[in-house]
């Protein structure tokens, strides 16, 4: 993506960043994010679940890229979401 289109592009995911890609996506200049579920929510849905917390920092999106603008997460998908990561864990 040219670098002069990147300030006027949103970028979509289904879970919020993780202190990598935030730190990516600042520093190649990628303005807005939208996630449906946040990394609050995994960590709390992983420790619901009995799983160990991620090998990494559970940092949301502003605490590693400060001058992004975000939006999540989407309430309303909150349920769907989180059965899809248990569903995920219980997989083989
Ligand atoms: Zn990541």
């Amino acid at each position: 993506m040219a670098p002069e289109v990147r300030p006027d592009c949103t970028v979509y995911t289904s879970g919020e960043h993780c202190p990598m890609c935030s730190a990516g996506h600042a520093w190649v200049g990628l303005v807005r994010i939208v996630y449906a579920g946040s990394t609050a929510q995994l960590t709390q849905w992983r420790e619901a679940m009995g799983l160990p917390p991620g090998p990494v920092l559970a940092l949301p999106i502003n605490a590693v890229a400060s001058g992004v603008p975000v939006a999540g997460p989407a309430l309303e998908l909150a349920d769907e979401l989180r059965a899809l990561h248990e569903r995920s864990a219980a997989a083989p």
